[in-house]
């Protein structure tokens, strides 16, 4: 019976946060900005041209593509934009991890890389983080079939200097080193500077967090230009259309409103700061955050149960049941009013 399944591809897939659809819970795990996106978004999707969705999108998501790399100050062939960062993240494992050497990436870190490397067969091997949690460059200064590096980290949301991850793309000519920037926007020096100095570089973003565009499903990659186009070449080789046409009508007018993501950002930062400080004066503590996030461990309380009594309260963290961080919470900056009402419910949960 169901002889066929011997040859079935077995995966594991990632696990995401809750998406719950009912009204009226406090959303702050999986780190979506709690801002609308830009105004020119909305002004644009009122105007939009449904006839135009009798045609097939642009393949090569021209007008974004040209956008993202006047904002960044590169050419259009040094950008790759794809179906959310997930998407692009997916493309360049399959593109450039195609060696017997294991690929590397921390043992805390984003959990969609294993999944990645499961699926399309890809060794790897996890080197620790050190006790807090900070890299140990030394560990990728070893034979490779590439790296990953998320930078700020999530969960954890530290930022590694920028010269860390520049001693590690210096040492692996023969690799390419994905540094994953869904973060960056929200603190720290982005590792775009490094594109034009090394060919092995590539910088990943997404419109997800920063821009408040999960629901469009946008990121992309900037690097040299040999990376981009062994990208398209895999890209377009598995389908040419992934990208509809209203995220990448709606992604260009997000860009164009730089003032209004400029004061987003300094909203959530404004915020994280403020949290942090209330959590520490109740007996968390919190890491260095450069992220729209913050991580949290209580000196009495275990996180398990304070996610499932907020989680009863209608509040929602991440909670990850994985080794040296399963006594931590995970909690996404959401508005001042949001983030009042959870102060008030995890404060009575620790007294
Ligand atoms: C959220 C996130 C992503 C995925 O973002 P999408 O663009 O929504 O697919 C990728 N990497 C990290 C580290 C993230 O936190």
């Amino acid at each position: 019976m169901l002889e066929w399944k011997v040859n079935v591809r077995e995966t594991i897939p990632y696990v995401p946060g809750e998406q719950p659809q009912e009204g009226n819970i406090i959303k702050l795990n999986t780190n979506e900005n709690p801002y609308p996106p830009a105004p020119k978004v909305a002004s644009m999707a009122e105007q939009m041209d449904t006839d135009k969705f009798r045609l097939y999108p642009d393949p090569d998501v021209g007008m974004l593509t040209d956008k993202l790399a006047e904002y960044h100050g590169v050419n259009s062939n040094q950008v790759f934009v794809g179906v959310g960062s997930d998407d692009v993240l997916a493309m360049a494992f399959l593109t450039f991890f195609n060696s017997d050497k294991p690929i590397l990436f921390p043992d805390i870190t984003y959990s969609f890389y294993k999944v990645w490397a499961g699926l399309f067969k890809i060794p790897y091997s996890n080197p620790s983080l050190n006790r807090d949690f900070t890299i140990n460059i030394q560990d990728y200064m070893v034979p490779n079939g590439g790296i990953v590096i998320t930078n700020p980290n999530a969960p954890t949301s530290l930022y590694e200097p920028l010269s860390s991850i520049e001693d590690i793309v210096k040492a692996n000519p023969c690799s390419v080193v994905i540094v994953d920037e869904a973060y960056i926007d929200f603190g720290g020096e982005s590792a775009l500077s490094l594109i034009e100095k090394y060919d092995n570089v590539l910088v990943v973003r997404t419109f997800s967090k920063s821009r408040s565009m999960a629901g469009m499903r946008i990121g992309y990659a900037v690097g040299n230009e040999e990376l981009i186009n062994a990208l398209k070449s895999v890209k377009l080789s598995y389908n040419s259309y992934t990208m509809n046409m209203p995220s990448i009508i709606l992604g260009t007018e997000s860009v164009e409103d730089e003032q209004y993501f400029q004061s987003t950002l300094a909203k959530i930062v404004n915020t994280r700061e403020n949290v942090k400080e209330q959590l520490e004066a109740i007996g968390f503590s919190v890491l260095e955050s450069a992220t729209n996030f913050l991580f949290a461990t209580h000196e009495r309380v275990s996180a398990e149960s304070i996610f499932n009594d907020l989680r009863k309260k209608g509040i929602y963290v991440r909670y990850f049941k994985t080794p040296r961080i399963d006594n931590y919470i995970r909690i996404t900056i959401g508005t001042d009013e949001e983030m009042a009402i959870f102060m008030e419910e995890i404060t009575k949960l620790v007294k």
